[in-house]
């Protein structure tokens, strides 16, 4: 990369950093815990997409039973502190909390969820799970992000012998490396692993299915199956100039700065993002973060079609990103490093150019496919791993799947429910 931002101060790093979300204090969260209605029909509870009972767990704050509210949030979400922290709360719980009706402050439910699960993990992660007798059939997870540690926490409740086979050297898949450092750190998603790995699940890491571990023997040395694998690599332009030096793909960008070794992350001075998505918009902030003068968000539809939350766009524009929407990305131009990049406004057909030195693509990813489809039974509609929507079974009766591998990439709570929702369908498969 030619024009790299300047490099900031450690202190500076870590200041742009910093959590978004600040804990509460014990009598901040005593005072908010009271304000709940405990509403006898939860509206809160309905718009989770794990169903906590958010009312029991708040009481149980309010009375001080800590423990306690933890094992109601973990019992219907094992990844409770990456949500507490990332969840797009604003159109979930907290979006339907009944103050909203009366224009008052909705109850700050991610802050209190991430109190309880914050005093679990300072107690150490006390067994505080009710087990089933060992069932003495196992199950092989592949992948450990969320739909995969959900499925292996909830099997090993069940009784189930369970070993999770991780392709990369560090666990926990997106919650680990997809989400923005000021939300979630790395340590919040390793200390949901072990937790799992408390439970009694074995995690097999640097273990890629399909080459370090042939699917057959997957099939035959294990009673079941759970695909936990998410998507595939990030979704090309398809536009002369995608190769030159400074294109990145939003993944592995977000991946990096993940690492918190921020000084190591050469971003440009000016940097473009293409997409409208959520994770466009942690690429632009993130850049922002880095030290990058100048950021822009190319879209090639408008305004009201993104698909970012609006709270994301504030926090984005807060930051001076800039958006060009109506923007479709024709060239990226440079001899060697990007230099700039050509664009056609779709509602009056002129081109206009943007100077650039990082072109960082999110568009999407396209499906996992390297070894699935050699799976016998199973297969893909609409670039979606097919399961039966009640049990999680794919074609093939020993295989279950979920998370993005089969909605196409909706939010990391979702693939949470459906990994501890296959974890049943798995078992009732098992018990016939
Ligand atoms: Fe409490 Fe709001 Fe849920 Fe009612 S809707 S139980 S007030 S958090």
């Amino acid at each position: 990369m030619k024009n790299i931002a300047p490099k900031l101060t450690a202190e500076q790093y870590a200041k742009n950093f910093s959590e978004i979300h600040r804990p509460f204090n014990k009598n901040g969260a005593l005072q908010e815990a009271n304000r709940c209605l405990f509403c006898y029909d939860s509206p809160c509870t309905k718009a989770c997409p794990t169903h906590i009972d958010i009312p029991a767990f708040i009481k149980k704050i309010a009375t001080g039973n800590l423990l306690g509210s933890a094992k109601t949030i973990l019992n219907s979400n094992w990844i409770a502190l990456t949500f507490a922290k990332a969840c797009p709360v604003k159109v979930l719980c907290e979006g339907a909390c009944v103050y909203n009706n009366e224009n008052e402050k909705p109850i700050e439910i991610g802050r209190l969820q991430r109190y309880a699960i914050d005093a679990y993990f300072e107690n150490g992660m006390p067994d505080i799970f009710e087990r089933q007798p060992k069932k003495n059939k196992s199950v092989a997870v592949v992948g450990s992000g969320p739909a995969g540690l959900a499925c292996s926490a909830e099997l090993s409740l069940l009784g189930y012998d369970v070993t999770v086979f991780e392709a990369s050297s560090v666990p926990g898949g997106l919650d680990t490396w997809g989400i923005a450092p000021y939300k979630t750190k790395r340590e919040d998603s390793l200390k949901e692993v072990a937790l799992v790995e408390k439970l009694g699940v074995k995690i097999k890491t640097d273990t890629l299915v399909g080459k370090d571990i042939s699917t057959e023997k997957l099939l035959n040395s294990f009673d079941a199956v759970f695909l936990g694998i998410g998507l595939g690599e990030s979704r090309d332009l398809n536009i002369p100039g995608e190769n030159l030096k400074g294109v990145f793909s939003a993944l592995n960008f977000i991946a990096k700065v993940k690492e918190e070794k921020w000084s190591n992350v050469d971003i440009g001075k000016r940097v473009v993002v293409i997409g409208a998505g959520n994770t466009a918009i942690d690429a632009a902030t993130e850049s922002v973060r880095l030290g990058a003068q100048e950021v822009s968000i190319v879209y090639r539809a408008s305004k009201e079609k993104m698909r970012a939350y609006y709270f994301e766009v504030e926090l984005a524009k807060k930051d001076g990103v800039r958006f060009y929407f109506n923007s479709i990305p024709k060239e990226i131009l440079g001899n060697d490093f990007v230099e700039a990049l050509k664009c056609v406004n779709s509602l009056s057909n002129d081109e206009f150019v943007i100077d650039v030195d990082t072109v960082i693509k999110a568009i999407g990813q396209n499906p996992k496919t390297d070894f699935i489809l050699s799976i016998p039974g199973v297969e893909l509609n609409a670039n979606k791993l097919k399961v039966n929507p009640q049990t999680y079974q794919t074609g093939n009766e020993k295989v279950f799947a979920g998370g993005d591998a089969i909605n196409g990439g909706k939010e990391v709570v979702n693939a949470a429910y459906d990994g501890k929702m296959a974890a049943h369908g798995i078992d009732k498969f098992l018990q016939k």
